[in-house]
């Protein structure tokens, strides 16, 4: 609710005087600071001059507006001016000049008269007076009148030069941060500057790094297939002869070519070994470089798991392995799977093989599975042999890369049966991974999609397992 604190007429210069000096007073006592005194005195005298010019009576209310919706959250000093009479558009426009002074500034004119509201807020420490404390605010502003005109004009030359002292410090101060501002504008001009040269030398690099790169990327593919031709090549060219060795051979120990002696027949026995070694290398070497070209295309038909197991089983009864190890092949319950029967069987074939050759005694395990989310069957060829150390886990998949072991020596291999085995995979839309844990066995992976080539979700986290796991 508003507080009433003084209420005063002026009709003469005096009066003008006098609320000048009563504003300023009332609001050094409710804790306004000498700037906003002088606000106030300057806004109140300049209305209320202004309004005495136009109209013959003025009326000066003050009162104390608590905080409100209208005014804000802290208290104000509020000064209303009115007077009886009509005022036109040009004057409320000249009194509107006030209205920069204050925080709070209102016009209200009715047919009757005008009332211009002016309030500065109290600042934010400041107390609110008691009801007991404005009392004697009042008693005190109330008979205080201006005094004689020359002192009221030293008083507000006073004033004068003490604002124009605050303004002056002002500009110093905004001088002081304009150039402090430049300062720092140019040491951010000259920092972009030199950001930008070393990004664009960035760039430069980048781009050149990208242009080796591809450049490499080229060559190594361009490498690549001149592998793959100079195997098929050479492949292609062996077999001819050494298909001949292994003819002539034959031909030479049939009983009913001339007999030979002892020694020759051994000889004959080493020749006809060493020519199917040969045989077989060239052979795998054949189908790797046919692989690797992107010219074996799969046949693709529905094909159970459990028949090719069953084949599997059969033929590899005959595959040469110690005593103490044997094959186990689980039954799959599996779907039935779009794929190519023979490169399949080419793939499992070559994994137990190597399951059979390098575990000196235990088991090696077949088994399928199917990963419904996936529409993948995963079938797995795992054995309790010697494993494979972690950092040869990726190596095994390179052509010819045997790992150096003890073991080595009473098996024998080309080191082109797992990069064969990882390129069928691959024309199948599968994928191949491993884990294995030295003297503890290996675990192959082939994941392969139920719909055939080109169907596969990819298989984000691969078999899992509590040996580490190389995905190839
Ligand atoms: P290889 O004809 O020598 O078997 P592979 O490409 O099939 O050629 O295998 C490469 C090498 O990976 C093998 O020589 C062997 O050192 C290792 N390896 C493959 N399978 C196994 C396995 N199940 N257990 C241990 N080592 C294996």
């Amino acid at each position: 609710m508003t507080l009433q604190l003084l209420r005063r007429a002026v009709t003469t210069e005096q009066d003008l005087f006098a609320v000048r000096h009563q504003v300023r007073q009332l609001a050094a006592r409710l804790g306004l600071g000498g700037q906003d005194q002088i606000r106030l005195a300057v806004a109140l005298s300049e209305v209320s001059r202004r309004l005495l010019g136009e109209l013959p009576a003025v009326v000066v209310d003050f009162s104390l507006v608590p905080p409100g919706q209208d005014t804000g959250e802290r208290p104000m000093l509020m000064v209303q001016t009115s007077a009886e009479g009509i005022v036109d558009d040009e004057f409320v426009e000249a009194v509107g000049v006030t209205r920069g002074l204050m925080d709070w500034w209102d016009v209200d004119r009715s047919p009757t008269g005008v009332v211009i509201s002016m309030a500065r807020m109290l600042p934010a420490n400041a107390v609110v007076p008691t009801e007991a404390e404005i009392a004697t605010i009042r008693a005190e502003v109330t008979p205080l009148m201006a005094g004689t005109p020359i002192e009221e004009l030293a008083e507000h030359n006073r004033q004068l030069l003490s604002t124009l002292e605050v303004v002056q410090a002002h500009r110093d101060e905004l001088l002081r941060l304009n150039s402090e501002l430049e300062e720092t504008n140019q040491g951010v001009m000259a920092l972009y500057t030199e950001l930008s040269g070393e990004l664009e030398a960035t760039n430069r690099g980048v781009v050149a790094l990208y242009a080796e790169l591809d450049q490499r990327t080229d060559q190594a593919r361009a490498a690549n297939e001149a592998k793959s031709r100079f195997l098929a090549n050479v492949s292609h060219e062996l077999r001819a002869p050494v298909t001949a060795i292994v003819g002539l051979v034959r031909l030479i120990r049939d009983p009913r070519s001339d007999p030979l002696t002892p020694e020759q027949n051994d000889e004959l026995e080493l020749i006809d070994s060493s020519a199917h070694s040969l045989l077989q290398l060239v052979n795998e070497l054949l189908d790797l470089a046919k692989a690797e070209s992107g010219k074996l295309e799969p046949n693709l038909e529905s094909v159970r798991l459990a028949d090719i197991f069953a084949t599997l089983s059969g033929t590899l009864r005959a595959v040469p392995r110690s005593a103490g190890t044997v094959l186990v092949v689980s039954p799959p319950r599996v779907p039935e799977l779009i794929t190519d029967p023979i490169f399949l069987t080419q793939i499992l074939r070559n994994l137990i093989t190597n399951g059979l050759k390098f575990t000196p005694a235990g088991e090696v395990r077949l088994a399928a599975e199917y990963d419904e989310d996936r529409e993948q069957v995963r079938l797995t060829v795992s054995d309790t042999g010697i494993g494979i150390p972690p950092d040869e886990q990726e190596r095994v998949f390179e052509e010819f890369h045997q790992v150096r072991q003890q073991f080595r020596a009473t098996v024998t291999g080309t080191g082109l049966g797992l990069p064969y085995a990882r390129q069928l995979v691959r024309i199948l839309g599968g994928s191949i991974t491993l884990a294995s844990e030295p003297g503890r066995g290996s675990t192959f992976t082939v994941s392969l999609p139920v719909r055939g080539p080109g169907t596969a979700t990819p298989d984000i986290e691969g078999p899992t397992g509590p040996l580490g796991t190389v995905d190839a």
